[in-house]
């Protein structure tokens, strides 16, 4: 029932480190083995589950644990045209779901733009993308979920049934159970293609003339130029009301096959990755929603390969509203500036005042900034600095996304941690349950 690991899966991997071990993976390919695996190991080891380790930060790495793999999980069970509800496994992607979705009408209500990202890592990051403001986080749209715990027999649990256990795996980062199906609460969309504007600015102000405008664009984000403090490129979309509605996929102009050596991959090629994203030029226009909603992916396949052997670090956090003005982006976009040492995305979306059901969920109404570059000590003196900017503002960072995050900052980022850890599976770990429970 399990088989190594799949080198496709190394090809996103962002960041997180490789667990140890002789057998470090189990990859299923049936849910029947879950119950199974979701014990601890005679060894005395840990387990944690894995979807495209998109995440990259210390929620996603196993400590001394193995790691049981989802995306061999990856069927749709069943779809509810009438009601808009599709069932899928976990280890199914987003990318995936949303073909499915789309040659039939519908639409999963929030779509972070990495197209790999399984539905069950969308669920336990409680994942957000560029609609926040009017649609809130994944979660909120999880209608039941199965889950396998080492203590008690496969449950399905939901906003109505077993509705605290549900508030704690929702977001919960894998550690109250390995979650073998989702059902989520799709949307109707008369088309697959998409309205969508790119508009250019020049500086922080700018940018948040722009971002402040608009509120019937539901899907709005920002990237910036990693060199060029405050220069950035401002999009917004959302669903034609004509066209057709098909399956698409991203169509990268780079693929990447191997980690790109750090020789080629210098700071000159720090804007690669935005300025292939901006090939597709500035103006209004309709665009399938696979180049849209995957703009990574529609850029460079393998795009981890990018960021070299030792992968990429990720910086999220989010600034409150009162401390989101041109000043604090500024501030914040001159440190990036300093840290960039190859590839290096930036990229800004407002999230609004909707409060997630998920006990651990990340997003706070305010602005959201996230800092994706090569792995490095460069990387992580950089983020610290950042660190004293995000918590002078009042803001928090995201212990999912982050690799070097100290206790402190996510015991900051994550207030009602003891409640969800009641919900803990004894069986389950990971290097942040480590370091939040380390005395
Ligand atoms: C380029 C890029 C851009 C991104 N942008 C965004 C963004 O805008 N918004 C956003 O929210 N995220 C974003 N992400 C993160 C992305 O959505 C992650 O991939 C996602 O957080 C988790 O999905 P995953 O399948 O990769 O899960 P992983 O990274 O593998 O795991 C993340 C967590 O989920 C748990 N988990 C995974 N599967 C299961 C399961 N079946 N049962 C129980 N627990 C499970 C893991 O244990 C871990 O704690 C981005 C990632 C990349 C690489």
């Amino acid at each position: 029932v399990t088989k190594p690991f799949l080198p496709l899966m190394r090809a996103h991997r962002f960041g997180a480190p490789a667990p140890t071990g002789p057998t470090p993976f189990a990859h299923p390919r049936f849910a029947v083995a879950l119950s199974g695996l979701v014990q601890v190991q005679a060894d005395a080891r840990t387990v944690l589950a894995q979807g495209a380790a998109g995440a990259g930060g210390l929620a996603g790495d196993p400590g001394d644990g193995r790691v049981i793999a989802t995306t061999g999980l990856d069927r749709i069970i069943a779809f509810d045209a009438s009601a808009g509800r599709l069932r899928a496994q976990a280890g199914m992607s987003l990318l995936d779901a949303q073909g499915f979705l789309a040659e039939r009408g519908h639409f999963l209500p929030v779509c972070p733009p990495w197209g790999p990202t399984t539905l069950g890592g969308a669920v336990a990051v409680d994942a957000h993308a560029a609609n926040h403001e009017a649609n809130g986080t994944f979660g909120a749209f999880v209608r039941a979920l199965r889950l396998h715990r080492s203590d008690r027999p496969a449950v399905v649990i939901g906003p109505t049934q077993d509705p605290d256990l549900f508030a704690a795996t929702i977001g919960g980062l894998g550690l109250t159970g390995v979650i073998e199906w989702v059902e989520v609460e799709t949307r109707p969309i008369r088309s697959s293609m998409m309205d969508w504007e790119a508009t250019p600015f020049r500086d922080a102000a700018e940018f948040l003339n722009l971002m402040a405008e608009g509120a019937d664009w539901v899907h709005r984000r920002a990237w910036f130029d990693p060199r060029m403090p405050g220069r950035g490129r401002f999009e917004r979309f959302r669903h034609a009301q004509d066209g057709p509605r098909e399956a698409r996929a991203p169509q990268p102009l780079i693929r990447l096959g191997q980690p790109v050596s750090r020789g080629l991959t210098n700071g000159a090629l720090a804007g690669l990755v935005t300025g292939l994203m901006q090939r597709r030029g500035a103006g209004a226009r309709m665009r399938d929603y696979a180049s849209v909603f995957f703009p990574f992916e529609d850029s460079v396949e393998g795009l981890a390969h990018l960021f070299g052997k030792r992968g990429a670090l990720t910086y999220q956090c989010v600034l409150p509203p009162k401390a989101a003005g041109a000043e604090q982006i500024t501030a914040f976009l001159n440190e990036v500036k300093r840290l960039v040492d190859g590839p290096t995305m930036v990229g800004a979306v407002a999230f609004g005042t909707r409060v997630s059901p998920a006990l651990l969920s990340f997003p706070k109404e305010g602005l959201c900034l996230t800092v994706r570059t090569r792995a490095g000590a460069r990387a992580a003196e950089g983020f610290a600095r950042l660190d004293g900017l995000v918590l002078e503002a009042g803001g928090k960072i995201n212990p999912a996304a982050d690799a070097r995050a100290s206790a402190v900052l996510c015991q900051a980022a994550l207030p009602l941690w003891r409640e969800a850890a009641a919900w803990r599976d004894p069986s389950i770990s990971s290097a942040l349950a480590l370091l939040m429970e380390a005395p």
